[in-house]
């Protein structure tokens, strides 16, 4: 199995001013395709220790070493340097990189400033890895067995030139030794990481391909079945007869498989059925809002929303009727309801999500305590609203509201 380390070059990474995402990312990425990471570097913007990190990978036996960040025009982006030196190979200017980059000022009708040349230097015998989305393009070089990839810091040039360079360079290595490896991703919720690990001890313990990692994620818990083969689909059926096991004991707490996440998989129904959405949100303030139109083209399903904080928007705009407010309070199944059923019928759609709840600190008291949150759900075939009770700060409680509220509209 080919193994990798990460290295982040940076000092702003280990002065705590950015946090290393792309290393996340990179192992994500490597788990997919089954590269194990034995080792992440963060280093600062420094020769010498870059250089030592790379002859300790090397020693440690990895395969594949990718640097990330210090790519950039100025005196401290070494990564270049630290690579061609601790290779002993010279680094040579590229005049079609050169050009490239003057072409990209010319464009923005700037002069390019003398060091952005310093971008244009190529470790002898590299492969250039064109960069679309910046100035810097990445390195690929394979020195004594060890590939090295060279990525710019900033993620979006980094995520982009992973998926169109460096991918395949890995995949055309590791189809030089003839395994692949597929995953599939059961994402569950209303269960706690502990509680599901036990429901499913005996299937983890028996399997070593597939093998079956439960992690919590996204306030739910998802449980990751990877296995390898010499190709995708017989991979796929080594794992087909384990989920299979997997669901008959907790089928009902997967929502989603692979890519359909919380914010996902809402999305996804709706599209396929020609519907929309709507939210009437209280506590969360517009949080659900927010995480559907995270997505892009959202706006085929997503419709709008309204921030009823205050009682009286909820009477005045959702038609909430004065006398539950009165009566049962703004946090109850009663206010919920009519807030869902307002929501829907003042913005005209299929399906509208209400939350009424209380967030934190203060606020609580013994029969509504902090953490108590009504969630309602109006659709074609009426309304539904749950009681629940949510538990950690006001941020806690807000995201977690926010996540059980598109919980239940899938349900
Ligand atoms: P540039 O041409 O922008 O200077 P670069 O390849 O030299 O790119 P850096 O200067 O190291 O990269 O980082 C540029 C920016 O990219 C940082 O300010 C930071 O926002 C982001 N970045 C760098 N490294 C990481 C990392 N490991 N994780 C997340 N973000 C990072
Ligand atoms: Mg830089």
């Amino acid at each position: 199995m080919m193994n990798a380390e990460l290295v982040a070059v940076g000092t702003e990474l280990l002065m705590g001013q950015i946090a290393n995402t792309n290393a996340q990312y990179l192992s994500q990425r490597m788990a997919e395709i089954g590269i194990a990471v034995y080792h992440h570097a963060v280093v600062g913007d420094n020769l010498e220790r870059a250089q030592n990190v790379l002859h300790q990978a090397k020693h440690r036996g990895a395969n594949v070493v990718i640097l990330c960040g210090g790519l950039g025009p100025t005196e401290d982006d070494l990564t270049r340097q630290v690579v061609a030196s601790t290779l002993g190979k010279p680094l040579i200017l590229s005049d079609e990189i050169v050009e490239h980059i003057r072409s990209l000022y010319t464009y923005r009708g700037r002069e390019m400033p003398e060091n952005n040349k310093q971008q244009a230097l190529v470790i002898e015998g590299a492969t250039v890895l064109d960069n679309p989305r910046g100035t810097a393009p990445g390195q690929y070089i394979e020195a004594d067995g060890v590939h090295y990839f060279l990525l710019p810091g900033p993620p979006a040039e980094l995520k982009g030139m992973y998926q169109e360079k460096v991918l395949p360079i890995l995949q055309r290595v590791q189809g030089e030794v003839k395994q692949v490896f597929a995953s599939r991703y059961l994402h569950t919720f209303n269960i706690g990481e502990s509680a599901l690990e036990l429901k499913i001890l005996d299937i983890i313990q028996a399997q070593s391909n597939p093998t079956v990692a439960p992690y919590a994620s996204e306030g739910g818990c998802t449980i990751r079945l990877t296995a390898s083969a010499a190709t995708e689909p017989e991979a796929l059926a080594l794992i087909a007869p384990v989920e299979a096991a997997i669901r008959e004991r907790i089928g009902h707490y997967i929502y989603g498989v692979d890519d359909e996440t919380l914010q996902v998989k809402p999305g996804k129904l709706l599209r396929e059925k020609g519907q929309r959405m709507v939210t009437a949100e209280s506590c969360t303030g517009g949080l659900i809002g927010q995480m559907v139109t995270d997505l892009p083209g959202s706006s085929e399903y997503f419709y709008g929303s309204v921030v009823a904080y205050d009682n009286t928007i909820k009477e005045r705009v959702l038609g909430v009727d004065p006398a539950v407010l009165r009566e049962h309070g703004a946090v109850s199944e009663q206010t919920a309801q009519q807030m869902a059923e307002g929501a829907r019928k003042l913005m005209g759609v299929d399906w509208a999500v209400s939350v009424t709840g209380i967030a934190g600190p203060g606020g609580g008291t013994a029969e509504k305590p902090v953490g108590l949150v009504y969630i309602g759900i109006a659709g074609p075939d009426g309304t539904t609203v749950g009681e629940h009770r949510l538990f950690g700060d006001r941020t806690q409680v807000r995201l977690r509201a926010a996540r059980t509220a598109l919980h239940s509209l899938i349900q």
